[in-house]
């Protein structure tokens, strides 16, 4: 579900007027659905039902505190991929001993301060990384839960650049290297606690064959991991795909609520019914690490339209929200519907483009895009925002960060005040 609607001819989010929000806010503006981040979190978890596991959602998807509350009050773990997230948990209320520990560069003052605040595991992508754990931690007197990261050298399908799970990819060590190298570090390295193995082999995947294609790789090898070296977790990752396009045909009232169409939905019920069978005989704690799932679905950005331009080829909609604050149509040609906060009265349409104000060829929302008419002064909406969306903006061209919001029920929160001009120079001599 998601939380967006048009009632009364204004889109909402919950039962809160995204008009409103953005005239007493300003634009750009990251407004949030606490009731869909909750949704998504609880049909994951009783999707998994039948097998012991624990969902970690992943915190570089959304970090804002208030998200990061409303998950762990709800009892979610978290997957960390640096110091500044684990701090960032802490200060939310979460508890690191749910906390997974991912990425290939971890540094030592990461290292340290994961190993003092008690983390679950580390989840680690390199032989070398293992060794470096192990001499980090020998030195703090302590012992390392460790994970390592199994390439599955499975195709995700999706775009390349969030796609981790092939050979190719600097994810993770090789299928066929990871039982020697399990051998290699419980007889070599006695500050690493073997505790797991990890895999995640993309982002944003909209079918489920890969899932099945890697847990099935997998199985024998976490099996006899397990048998060996008395490993009690397999984390499956995360990657569960959203719907991002929406079908726009003409004469519909509520657009955003029809049938999605080039995506297939995968939803998280059959998510769950082809992968708890297959998992739950293991005896293995089984992690998951959700993150555009839990939050994507849940955020917009809305943005006022500035001008528009006219050219001999285009039109363009010049909007107060740029690359900046959404990166993700310049980086991997990600796609947002773009919806006006005031219900179109009809269903004519023209082919525009949507453009942010940055120095950037590449700073657009849109190109060639059928939209309903909106004209300056008019607020439209970035739908599905809400994951590697402000977790991502900038300061460039010296704009501010722009504020996030909140909303549950009829309460909306500013959850992290819009940057000012003199934050912009904080720091600077
Ligand atoms: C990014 C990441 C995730 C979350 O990916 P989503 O596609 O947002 O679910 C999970 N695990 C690891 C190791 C990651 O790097």
């Amino acid at each position: 579900m998601h939380g967006f609607s048009y009632k009364n001819g204004s889109l909402f989010c919950e039962d809160v007027d995204l008009s409103t929000l953005a005239a007493e806010h300003g634009t750009p503006l990251y407004v949030y659905s606490a009731g869909t981040i909750i949704d998504h979190y609880s049909r994951l978890d009783a999707a998994m039902n039948g097998v012991d596991h624990e969902v970690a959602y992943a915190v570089k998807a959304n970090s804002n505190l208030s998200v990061l509350r409303l998950l762990a009050t709800h009892g979610a773990g978290f997957d960390i991929v640096s110091g500044g997230e684990l701090f960032r948990v802490i200060k939310a209320g979460g508890d690191p001993a749910h906390c997974t520990f991912a990425g290939v560069g971890k540094t030592r003052d990461e290292i340290v301060y994961a190993l003092e605040q008690g983390i679950y595991s580390f989840n680690v992508e390199s032989e070398e990384e293992l060794r470096y754990l192990n001499e980090v931690a020998g030195e703090l007197g302590m012992i390392a839960p460790a994970a390592v990261r199994v390439n599955p050298n499975v195709d995700a399908h999706t775009h390349k650049y969030i796609s981790t799970g092939k050979s190719e990819n600097k994810f993770g060590v090789d299928f066929t290297a990871i039982a020697d190298l399990y051998d290699r570090a419980s007889r070599d390295l006695p500050n690493i606690k073997l505790r797991g193995l990890q895999m995640h082999i993309g982002s944003q995947l909209t079918t489920i064959a890969p899932f099945i294609e890697a847990v099935e790789k997998v199985i024998p090898l976490v099996t006899s991991l397990k048998e060996k070296h008395g490993i009690e977790f397999w984390s499956i990752g995360g990657g569960i795909g959203i719907i991002y396009k929406h079908s726009l045909e003409s004469g519909s009232i509520n657009w955003w609520e029809r049938q999605p169409t080039e995506e297939r939905p995968l939803t998280i019920e059959r998510y769950g019914k082809e992968l708890v069978p297959r998992l739950k005989d293991l005896g293995l704690k089984i992690l998951l690490e959700p993150g555009r799932y839990i939050v994507g679905n849940a955020g917009v950005l809305l943005t006022k339209c500035l001008y528009e331009k006219k050219g001999s080829a285009k039109t363009f909609k010049i909007v107060d929200a740029g690359m900046n604050d959404l990166i993700r149509p310049a980086l991997y040609e990600g796609h947002h519907e773009i919806v006006p906060l005031l219900e179109p009265a009809s269903g004519e349409r023209a082919k525009v483009d949507v453009v942010g104000p940055i120095c950037e060829s590449g700073d657009f929302f849109c190109q060639d895009r059928e939209l309903p008419n909106f004209n300056p002064g008019d607020h439209v909406a970035l739908m599905s925002a809400g994951a590697y969306g402000f977790v991502m903006a900038s300061n460039y061209n010296s704009r501010p960060l722009p504020a996030e919001i909140l909303v549950e029920g009829a309460t909306a929160t500013v959850v992290r005040k819009r940057q000012t001009l003199d934050d912009l120079i904080e720091g600077e001599l």
